[in-house]
């Protein structure tokens, strides 16, 4: 089972290489330690809904990603393993807009309020965000360290082609702890 805490007090996000804060989120905003973005771009989790028996795959209402971030503390590459999900199913057709807001950050998803995750020593951060579908619950898992080479294609973007280890691990994570992420989205009103 999975608890949640409401953030109050800042929690940083830490380097996996050295330890330094990358970034702290509050109660409702992440603020970063150096400039840019924590996370520069990711790719859905290959063979992710695969994985999920069909009880695991309803609803449908969840996206699987992995996203890399540069350390400049360690000039070091590192990566997250993200689950983003609502409590309904979605229809390809008819909720692109919320598709794209919510799994695939093109429009304005709004102010979140964040969360500390916990199940048995597992700690993270979810933010939740209030859709018009209902509410939204972002995991992030890591950062981790790069487990193979980065999962970058020649032109620098990321590729399911590269880094394979990472892909697997990222996958590993999400599928161990999925049932009680969507019973915690499942309770979520
Ligand atoms: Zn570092």
């Amino acid at each position: 089972m999975i608890t949640l805490r409401r953030v109050t007090d800042p929690v940083a996000v830490r380097c996996p290489y050295c330890a330094a804060p990358i970034l702290t989120f509050g109660e409702h905003e992440g603020q970063l330690a150096g400039n840019g973005d924590w996370l520069d771009g990711g790719d859905s989790i290959p063979r992710f809904r695969e994985s999920l028996t069909p009880a695991q795959r309803a609803p449908n209402g969840f996206h699987a990603i992995l996203e890399v971030g540069h350390a400049a503390c360690c000039t070091r590459d590192y990566f997250v393993a993200e689950a983003i999900m609502v409590n309904r199913d979605l229809d390809p057709n008819a909720d692109t807009d919320f598709v794209g807001a919510y799994f695939f950050f093109n429009g304005d998803r709004g102010r979140p309020t964040n969360f500390l995750a916990s199940r048995g020593k597992r700690e993270w951060i979810m933010q939740r965000f209030d859709s018009p579908l209902g509410p939204v619950l972002h995991h992030y898992f890591g950062p981790f360290q790069m487990l193979d080479e980065p999962p970058l294609s020649p032109d620098g973007m990321v590729s399911t082609d590269h880094g394979r280890r990472n892909w697997d691990y990222a996958r590993g994570i999400l599928l161990a702890l999925w049932d009680d992420l969507q019973a915690l989205c499942a309770s979520t009103a």
